[in-house]
């Protein structure tokens, strides 16, 4: 199962999906660039989730607030303190490691010996300065998260925005954290871009409102086409909780590397973070509630996802080959499809005029150029029918419209659906209806 990643990993870089960050200086650990099919990817996978999330619903509200922050934040929060991981050093190698997610074994994954240090914690925040001068007053640090922005303008969204409680604040928007091992592709990364809800309820009732996100996030993955079988929640000890966290619950997926692992956390933040800022900054940040009339300072239930981690699953999820009749001859091949939702794909439709043929191609041009008013849609003409089709397939294009002599008589193209590779006659002028349909 494990060489589904090494075919991944490699599709993704031949197809444009992502490169290694700053790839002509020998890379550098842990960063990817998106490239055009990855940008189209994550950007639809967080429309699902701002659609999901805020536009849906009546008392969710978006945010985008800046990655650089006061320095204060991250001493208020407690993240100078405690956002830090265990680290260990081979005595032999000198390779350094999370002693956490070493191997079960304990050996060094890198020599086989088992001969560590005693574990140092190691902050996670990359540290920068503000201004032209580099001194301790003006050093912040790049967010690990987003939820901090959250909190900070708590106050400013109850007064702004006629909020009543309970009621969330969403943010998309991209997290640094140095971590000390990075591994399996896009699944741990050092900067990556993160999707959180912090919602904010009475604290009698966050406990129910914790179920109740629970199972609409598990629902949310389903929705996007991850199958059952393959995530699960799983409770976290006490000891491995965040230091904010009364409750934690990861949705976890079941990766081909390394078997369960967290896609999405679920914690309870409690009233922890606005308490702290209320304290340290020395502003009221609290809720009136009009019908006790009480300030209150609410609890907080905390939905937070990785785009890339889930682009990873989406991708591993739909990756299928399978036996297929080539268009030419008729014999048996491998084809490889990526069965992505429709709505997820990055290319919704190719326009192939069937050969270069004059007419043909001034026609698909002008499906093409009508048809990219509304989604991404790719015009190819280079190579064989069927090495297009098979070329749209593995990036995961749910529809091919073909072009070919008959459509200069009837007016009417080829769609080829990828899944069933069935072929359907539609007239040109139904044509984008029909894709809309078939993308809904
Ligand atoms: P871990 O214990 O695996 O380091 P965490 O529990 O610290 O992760 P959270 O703080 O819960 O992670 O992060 C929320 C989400 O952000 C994760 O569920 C994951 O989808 C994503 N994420 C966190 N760290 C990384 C990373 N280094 N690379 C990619 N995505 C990440």
């Amino acid at each position: 199962m494990a060489d589904v990643m090494e075919k991944i990993v490699s599709l993704t870089k031949r197809r444009g999906f992502f490169y290694p960050g700053s790839e002509i200086y020998g890379g550098v650990g842990g960063i990817y660039d998106l490239g055009p099919l990855g940008v189209e990817l994550a950007n639809n996978i967080k429309t699902a989730w701002w659609k999901n999330i805020v536009r849906e619903r009546d008392n969710v509200v978006g945010l985008d607030s800046a990655i650089l922050m006061n320095r204060q934040v991250w001493h208020t929060s407690g993240h100078v303190e405690s956002f830090a991981d265990p680290l260990v050093e081979c005595k032999n190698c000198h390779s350094r490691f999370r002693e956490d997610i070493l191997p079960k074994s304990k050996n060094c994954p890198t020599c086989g010996k088992n001969d560590w240090t005693s574990a140092r914690m190691f902050n996670l925040m990359f540290k920068t300065h503000i201004g032209p001068v580099e001194g301790e007053a003006n050093e912040t640090f790049l967010r690990p998260e987003t939820a901090q922005g959250i909190f900070v303008n708590f106050g400013n969204v109850v007064d702004t925005m006629r909020v009543k409680l309970p009621f969330g604040i969403a943010q998309v928007g991209k997290g640094f954290r140095n971590e000390i091992t990075t591994g399996n592709f896009l699944f741990r990364v050092r900067e990556f871009e993160m999707m959180e809800l912090e919602y904010f309820t009475f604290s009698e009732k966050a406990e129910k409102d914790f179920d109740y996100w629970q199972k609409e996030r598990m629902d949310w993955h389903i929705s996007l086409g991850l199958r059952k079988e393959n995530l699960r929640f799983r409770e976290h000890e006490s000891d491995e909780r965040a230091h904010y966290a009364t409750r934690s619950v990861d949705i976890e997926y079941n990766w081909p590397f390394m078997g369960w692992g967290e896609l999405e956390g679920i914690a309870n933040r409690t009233d922890y973070d606005l308490k702290q800022h209320s304290k340290e900054s020395g502003k009221d940040i609290s809720y009136f509630d009009e019908e006790i009339k009480k300030k209150i300072i609410p609890y907080v239930i905390e939905p937070s996802i990785g785009v890339g981690r889930m682009m990873l699953a989406l991708l591993i999820n739909a990756y299928t080959e399978e036996k297929a009749p080539t268009a030419e001859k008729g014999e048996s091949e491998t084809r490889v499809v990526l069965k992505l939702r429709p709505g997820l794909a990055p290319v919704k439709v190719a326009v192939l005029p069937l050969v270069k043929d004059e007419k043909l191609i001034k026609i698909a041009k002008e499906i093409y150029k009508d048809l990219k008013k509304e989604w991404n849609v790719i015009y190819d003409e280079a190579a064989s029918i069927g090495r297009r089709y098979r070329r749209q397939d593995e990036i995961g294009t749910p529809f091919c419209v073909t072009v070919d002599f008959d459509t200069l008589k009837d007016k009417s193209v080829t769609m080829r659906d990828r899944d069933s590779m069935k072929q359907d006659r539609i007239k040109i002028e139904n044509l984008k209806k029909r894709i809309g349909e078939e993308l809904n």
